[in-house]
């Protein structure tokens, strides 16, 4: 429980999100530089590499792109910031996934460039925080490294986020639905947020979190099956915002609880470490309800709208169906080691084993 009453918020300075817009990026990284650096996801490096040499043709930036590695290692940091080197960027645009936008977050943050960052899936809250998660080269996570500033500019092309395979845009809400409950246990407990040291949350971060619930859940069917058919409405770019920039703003401004513990302790069962982050949270969010003996229509609202999207309700849907007692008692012990310690009363492995099966029992029911 934080000892003061100051307040606190951050965000990225400029966030801009729309079909075909990645056909103006000259325009914005003119704003921060001419020498521009892009580190680019290899599903995308050939085809981008090609385009931007078009847009930039003429232009007096200097451009250089480069493929991103994999992963997300100190060294790939480094082996990407020699690279850049060549052109002392001004500015550095990362492309593709949470790992490529991490790594390239660390590349900026060497020259004291500005960031750009393009995510090529609606899937994570991660574009839009000032921080890289740091893996060992296994895939293993070693920490977070934070950085004095969030990105400059989160730039998002709505045409190429509703390419992207379906299953990436319905994680992205399970992440998005972890925001508002999670957001509720801090603030009932006057927990920290994550800006810098941790400060109490602002109103705007609580209407940020409340929007981000709202949006995924009344628009996030719609939404879905427009994106599935290629198309680009009005709910689709509601959705997207709430699980990049609503859902981001959220966790940075008003931290992580149960949900969150449950998608960290569930990895250590190797199935669930190969599903996407969204998805595993998801089943978090249905745990920490449980937990706090959320009232009966929340928790039905949560478990019809998941099955409406295809988002995990049960061991099956998780790829676990035989998991054991003494496994589930593991994943409950494993996750006390995240934030079960903000939820506004004393949580322990018991509650949270109880809490996993009855999601899961609900979950069958509910089929
Ligand atoms: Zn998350």
């Amino acid at each position: 429980m934080l000892e003061h009453s100051t307040r606190a918020w951050g965000s990225p300075s400029r966030y801009i999100q729309g079909r075909f817009e990645l056909n103006n990026i000259r325009e914005y990284t003119e704003i921060y530089g001419r020498r521009v650096f892009f580190l680019i996801d290899v599903f995308f490096f050939k085809s981008l590499k090609e385009k931007f040499a078009a847009i930039y043709a003429g232009s007096d930036s200097t451009i250089l792109c480069e493929q991103f590695g994999g992963q997300c290692t100190a060294a790939e940091i480094d082996r990407c910031t020699e690279v850049a080197r060549a052109i002392q960027p001004d500015v550095v645009v990362g492309i593709g996934g949470g790992k490529t936008m991490d790594t390239a977050k660390g590349v900026a943050d060497q020259f004291g460039a500005a960031t750009v960052i393009v995510p090529t899936t609606a899937s994570t809250d991660a574009p839009a925080m000032g921080l890289s998660v740091i893996y060992t080269e296994e895939g293993e996570h070693i920490g977070a490294r934070h950085y004095k500033k969030n990105p400059d500019l989160v730039l998002l092309d709505t045409e190429i986020l509703t390419k992207a395979p379906i299953r990436f845009f319905v994680a992205g809400m399970g992440d998005a639905l972890s925001t508002f409950v999670e957001c509720r246990a801090n603030r009932q407990s006057s927990s920290p947020n994550y800006v810098n040291k941790g400060y109490a949350m602002t109103i705007a971060g609580w209407a940020v979190c409340e929007a981000c619930h709202k949006t995924v859940l009344q628009k996030g069917v719609n939404a879905k099956i427009a994106a599935e058919n290629g198309l680009v409405t009005k709910d689709v770019e509601d959705v997207i915002e709430a699980n990049t920039l609503l859902s981001g703003l959220g966790v940075q401004n008003t931290s992580c609880a149960g949900s969150h513990s449950i998608a960290e302790g569930i990895t250590i069962l190797p199935p669930c470490a190969k599903l996407l982050h969204g998805e595993v949270v998801a089943f978090g969010v249905l745990v920490q309800l449980i937990v706090e003996g959320a009232p009966k229509a929340e928790i039905d609202e949560m478990y019809d709208f998941f099955n409406a999207v295809g988002l995990p309700t049960t061991f099956a849907d998780l790829g676990i169906p035989e998991v054991t007692d003494e496994e589930i008692m593991k994943v409950a012990e494993c996750s006390m080691h995240s934030y079960w310690d903000v939820e506004p009363f004393t949580v322990n492995p018991q509650m949270v084993f109880d809490g996993i099966k009855m999601a899961d029992v609900l979950g069958r029911l509910k089929k």
